[in-house]
């Protein structure tokens, strides 16, 4: 763990979030500043600078974490396909658009439109 990092201090319940999920190895939790109507994070608590960071000796705690995220959409208001579903978007690095320094993926979801910060780029 970071001791400046927000995220770590969050996953330290330092500062508070509106959490929907946490287990040993993951907290999800309301982004504060939504882009669409559903918008979480989901971040390892352990302390991971960015998805340019991981390794081959990541894969399993990835490949756990990549499996909670249809599970989270779904329970918490991402509405069922084909009309529904979500987005995934990581953010890497400073021309990746990565503000907090602590891996985390944004899940975004609900009825259109949504906020120009989670349209696409085209
Ligand atoms: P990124 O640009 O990919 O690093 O995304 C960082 C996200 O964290 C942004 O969408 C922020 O709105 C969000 N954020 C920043 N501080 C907090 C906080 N204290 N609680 C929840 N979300 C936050
Ligand atoms: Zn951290």
């Amino acid at each position: 763990m970071s001791h400046d990092c927000l995220f770590c201090k969050i996953a330290r319940h330092e500062i508070p979030a509106r959490i929907v999920h946490e287990d040993d190895e993951f907290l999800a939790f309301h982004d504060i500043n939504p882009a669409a109507p559903v918008h979480l994070l989901l971040m390892p608590k352990h302390h991971v600078a960015s998805l340019a960071a991981v390794g081959s000796t990541d894969d399993a705690w990835l490949a756990r974490m990549l499996l909670l995220v249809p599970k989270l959409a779904f329970a918490n208001g991402c509405n069922p396909l084909p009309d529904g579903g979500f987005r995934l978007v990581a953010n890497a690095g400073t021309e990746g658009g990565q503000e907090i320094d602590h891996l985390h993926f944004h899940i975004l979801g609900g009825a259109r439109p949504w906020s120009k910060r989670a349209a696409p780029a085209a």
